[in-house]
Formats: structure tokens, C-alpha cells, sequence
């Protein structure tokens, strides 16, 4: 098949692929190039939030297409006005910036973020993250990544990072100090292994923030657009951040990101500061208007329902050792088979799974009904041949 040979022949290979070259998608299915049908339960990476073929989406989108692709930030247009005043309302923050992606989305809170701190004070200029984290791929986000894994090759790294255990209260106090301008989390720690922060080690954090002027950043890159049950994960927890940035569910498949900024930091960016050529494009926001038109409040509330029901399903297999993650991001862990063997055997049985770490991920579209979680359950058991205890 050429897709395969000439993407291993022709394409850096920085990934490792799963042996299938897919060609279309509908609803939660995806199918191979043979006609194969496999369940998605990876949404691109948590991305295809309203899954494939989506009406209304394909339709703004295809209609943007006929009426202007991009035109840069050097002109007004629609689609993105309309998407950064949505997003607003929704959440109370007070500007966007849109950008391309995650990572993206996170260098725009670390220069807010930065900028804020000179203004304050020469040397605060330091940003906290945690262990296990994942921000990005570009030089910076790696360097505010807290895992050593990433901090190797590609030194010298960007300074002003410094690294707190996760969900522990004594590091966090000997890691802060006035130097700090902000603190980025994720509230479930989604590449690190579906890993949810603790609520005291959370409120903490905002607590400390808020005595010492310094900028709670929530990077919920996956955790956003309505993944855990909210429109942000930052709603479970009951904070007000300064900065929240947004990407892969946002776009549906096509690429954004977006950074949230508060009250505090909604005029730190001035003109000339940051930039990007095909940030906010009409195309891409015109789709990500439909993204955040369909999350009502019940569509959120049946995301809720469907993750306790997968949840409830998963902790009834007899092989599985435990769950965890919020809403349609869960992480699963098996007592006597790796994740990536059960990733290698459900795509024989035709669904797709993600892994995390050691945990096998599940980030399936969100518009996910009880037939696929069943039949998402039901690979499982086959897989390690076992019923579930309860039914
Ligand atoms: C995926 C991810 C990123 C990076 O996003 P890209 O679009 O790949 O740059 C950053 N933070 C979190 C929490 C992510 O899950």
C-alpha cells in the first residue's frame, strides 16, 4: 500500500504508527483503506470533538471555503470575531488570541505571562509547571514540560522554568517564591498518563497565586471543549485563572489554538508583541463556531453520563486494576496486560485506542452514544477474555 511505504520512505520518522492507513471517517467510525470499519476511540488525539462528517460543521466550513480561506490578521473578518466573542461569554475571560496549536497557544501565555512579571518587578520572571506535564513540542513548551525525557538533545533549553511534584503541597511552597510570574497546570494531566491534579493541591495553587500577584495559567490544550464534561476542566475546580489556553477540540480536525486571557492580563499584549500569519483563519473558526455551538449544556451533561457509564463499564472487567480521569478522558491501567498490547489487539478488532504512560487513553469524539461505549467495552472483554463481574 503506498500510503504506508511512502510515508515510511518519505516522512521523518518521529512517530511511531499504528500499521493502518485510513482513508474516510463518519460519525465515531473511521475506515482503512481496505473498507476496514474501526471504532475511534482517539479522535485524532482528543481533537475530532463532534467526530467525522459532522453536518453543520462541514458545511461552515466548506461554505467559508467558497467565500474567503484567509486574508491574515491584517483585516477584519467574521468568523473569528464571532468565535473570540463566543468564547468570551462563555467564560468570562476578556480577550483571545488565536494561534495554530497547542503549543502555540502555551507561548502566548508564557510571554503574557513574562511580560506581566517584568512590568512588576525586573527578576519575576520564573513559571512553575509540574512533574509529568506536557505543554508542547517547540523549544520553550519542552522546557516548561516537566518531564526529563523531553529535556535532552535539543539544550541549551529556554531558562525560567522550574518544576513542582505534582499534587504535592511541601514542594509547591519550597519551589515559590517572588521570582514566580505564574503558574501553568494541566487539571488532568493528559500525556502524563490521565493523571486528575488534587482539589487541596489546586486551590493552593490559586491561593498562592492570588496573594502573590502572579498568574494562574490552565493549559487546557486536551482537557478544554467540553472533554471532561465541561466547556474547561478549570469549572470542576471552581478557579478563576488568568490564562487558559485552548487547541486540539477546538478546530474539529482543523488547526487552532487559543489563548484565554483574564481581566489581569487582558492588555499585556500590545501591537507588534506576538503574531501569527494564519492565526484565527476564517476557515478554522468558522468550523470551531459550530465546535462551541453544538456544547449546550445538555450535550455537555450527556458527555458527563456517557464517561460514568464507560467509567462503570471499565471498572467491571475483572483484568482491570483501576480508572481514572474525568469525563470522555479516561486512562485505564489492566492487572496482567500492557496497554500497548491491548492497543495492538483492538486495532486487529477493529478499534482504535491511544495509550498514556503505562495506561491505555481513551479520548473517543465526544458525540460518542451507549452503542459505541458498548462496543468499546466489549473489545475490551474479548481481549482479556474475561466477563465483567457485574452487569
Ligand atoms: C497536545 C498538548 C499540547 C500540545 O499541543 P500541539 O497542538 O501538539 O502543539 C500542549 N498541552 C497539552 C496539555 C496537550 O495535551
Amino acid at each position: 500500500m503506498n500510503s504506508m511505504t511512502w510515508t515510511d520512505d518519505y516522512i521523518t520518522p518521529t512517530y511511531s504508527r499504528v500499521n493502518v492507513a485510513l482513508e474516510k471517517g463518519y460519525g465515531y467510525y473511521v475506515y482503512d483503506e481496505d473498507g476496514k470499519q474501526y471504532l475511534d476511540f482517539t479522535a485524532g488525539i482528543g481533537v475530532n470533538s463532534l467526530g467525522y462528517q459532522h453536518k453543520e460543521w462541514v458545511a461552515a466550513t466548506q461554505n467559508q471555503l467558497s467565500q474567503l480561506q484567509h486574508i491574515s490578521n491584517l483585516y477584519y473578518t467574521k468568523p473569528g470575531a464571532e468565535l473570540a466573542k463566543k468564547l468570551c461569554e462563555k467564560t468570562g475571560m476578556k480577550h483571545v488570541l488565536f494561534v495554530n496549536s497547542g503549543a502555540e497557544s502555551n507561548e502566548v501565555a508564557i510571554k503574557v505571562a513574562r511580560k506581566y512579571g517584568h512590568k512588576k518587578k525586573s527578576n519575576k520572571h520564573k513559571i512553575l509547571t509540574l512533574s509529568n506535564s506536557f505543554h508542547g513540542r517547540t523549544v520553550t513548551t519542552l522546557s516548561a514540560t516537566g518531564q526529563d525525557v523531553f529535556h535532552q538533545y535539543f539544550d541549551p533549553f529556554t531558562e525560567g522554568f522550574d518544576f513542582v511534584e505534582t499534587n504535592n503541597l511541601e514542594d509547591l511552597h519550597d519551589k515559590f517564591d517572588e521570582t514566580v510570574c505564574g503558574i501553568m497546570i494541566e487539571l488532568v494531566q493528559g500525556e502524563g498518563g490521565v493523571i486528575p491534579l488534587d482539589r487541596t493541591f489546586v486551590e493552593e495553587i490559586e491561593t498562592l497565586c492570588e496573594q502573590n500577584d502572579c498568574l494562574l495559567i490552565i493549559d487546557e490544550v486536551q482537557t478544554g471543549i467540553g472533554r471532561t464534561g465541561k466547556l474547561f476542566s478549570y469549572e470542576h475546580f471552581e478557579l478563576n485563572p488568568d490564562i487558559v489556553t485552548s487547541a486540539k477540540g477546538l478546530g474539529n480536525g482543523l488547526p487552532i489554538g487559543a489563548a484565554l486571557l483574564g481581566e489581569k492580563v487582558q492588555h499585556v499584549l500590545e501591537a507588534g508583541d506576538h503574531g501569527s500569519t494564519f492565526g484565527g483563519n476564517p476557515v478554522v473558526t468558522a468550523g470551531a463556531n459550530v465546535v462551541l455551538d453544538t456544547l449546550t449544556d445538555t450535550f455537555l451533561n450527556q458527555i458527563v453520563a456517557n464517561g460514568e457509564l464507560l467509567k462503570e463499564k471499565l471498572c467491571a472487567l475483572e483484568e482491570v486494576q483501576s480508572v481514572s480521569g474525568l469525563g470522555l478522558m479516561i486512562g485505564v491501567i489492566f492487572k496482567n496486560i500492557s496497554a500497548k498490547e491491548v492497543v495492538a489487539k483492538a486495532k486487529e478488532e477493529g478499534v482504535l485506542f491511544l495509550t498514556a504512560k503505562e495506561k491505555l487513553r481513551l479520548l473517543p469524539p465526544l458525540i460518542i452514544d451507549e452503542q459505541a461505549i458498548d462496543e468499546a467495552v466489549n473489545c475490551l472483554k474479548k481481549i482479556l477474555k474475561v466477563e465483567a463481574g457485574v452487569s
